[in-house]
């Protein structure tokens, strides 16, 4: 764990994802996969130690095979393990993932259930919880019972103990009932939130307009949010706050697999307020924190895996003084 910087805690999914050892493959034509560590708050946890913050990972995994390689992953990482908890009957969820040669994109749920869904509010570590300085989650531990009661007894729990809260959403339409129950279920939470990051993606099917409409993505802002980051991909991101409100641009990357672009520019954002939280009414500030974010994000995008393709805040720091440079 990184010293003196106040923790965040990130809560939710850890899973594998299975992805064909070729590309371009659907899944019923690839003939090997290889085995991913994924979920994106795991991701997020590990992004933040790997930058030199300090996080902790709360959610639950299989006592299985897969779920203890996951628990180790988080510990190589130098993530708080304390919070994760194992289920004896039910497994590690698996998700195999595949980009076809269309360019659309498959996917294969193992999650009938799985551990990560059958976390309850009885095994929370209270404890824990209450040291954190943000509190980190998405929608996808909102999807199931008993998780969904954990996951807002733990939110519940962060706010009455002084944390700020961070809500990435993380749509994965093929995991909810229905795209209606998919909006309904991220919306459930929104106004709790004091700082929110979404895709353009996600702005388009949370609104049903324009991304790119500042009235639209404005429709999202509620009363007692400090801030509002729209991800761009590769343009970078806007920001939205009480007082101000801008875009700051991407890096140029050639990109090989955008897994955990998002999850690697939220770390690093988190990192940022963590150690500075009056970011949120420091523009100059803010927009600094944005290029980290940026840069982070890039850098992931320029090898396989998510994990594996994290930052350190050296290599963060050189890839933008390289970048200016050019
Ligand atoms: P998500 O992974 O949540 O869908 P994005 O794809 O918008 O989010 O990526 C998050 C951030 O990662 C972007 O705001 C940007 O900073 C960086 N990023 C993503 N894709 C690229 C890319 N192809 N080139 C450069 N930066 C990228």
């Amino acid at each position: 764990m990184g010293s003196g910087v106040p923790l965040v805690i990130s809560f939710g999914e850890m899973l594998i994802d299975f992805v064909p050892d070729t590309s371009g493959v659907s899944l019923a034509e690839s003939q090997g996969f290889l085995k991913a560590p994924g979920g994106a708050p795991a991701n997020v946890a590990c992004a933040i130690t790997k930058l030199g913050g300090s996080s902790a990972f709360i959610g639950k995994v299989g006592d299985d095979e897969f779920g203890k390689m996951l628990a180790d992953i988080l510990k190589k990482n130098g993530v708080n393990t304390e919070g994760v908890c194992f289920d004896t009957e039910a497994r590690t969820a698996l998700a195999f993932v595949t980009l076809r040669k269309d360019g659309e994109r498959e996917f294969m749920f193992y999650r009938n259930p799985s551990a990560d869904m059958l976390l309850k509010e009885s095994e929370l570590k209270m404890d824990l919880i209450k040291k954190a300085k943000i509190f980190h989650y998405g929608s996808i531990s909102l999807i199931a019972e008993p998780c969904r009661s954990a996951h807002l007894a733990a939110m519940k729990a962060a706010r009455a103990a002084g944390a700020l809260l961070s809500y990435d959403p993380n749509l994965r339409i093929p995991l909810w009932p229905s795209p209606e129950a998919a909006r309904s279920g991220i919306k459930s939470i929104w106004n709790e939130a004091d700082f929110i990051k979404v895709s353009d993606n996600e702005v388009e099917f949370l609104t049903q307009g324009d991304a790119e409409d500042e009235k639209v993505v404005l429709s999202l802002w509620h009363d007692k949010l400090k801030m509002l980051i729209v991800t761009d991909g590769e343009k970078g991101c806007r920001y939205f706050s009480k007082k101000f409100k801008g875009k700051v641009p991407g890096f140029s990357v050639k990109a090989i697999d955008t897994t955990g672009a998002g999850d690697s520019f939220v770390g690093s954002l988190l990192l940022s307020v963590a150690k500075d939280s009056s970011i949120f009414d420091d523009e100059g500030k803010l927009r600094e924190a944005l290029t980290l974010a940026n840069a982070s994000g890039a850098i992931c995008t320029t090898q396989k895996g998510a994990i594996p393709a994290l930052p350190t805040m050296p290599e963060v720091q050189a890839f933008i003084s390289k970048s200016k440079a050019n």
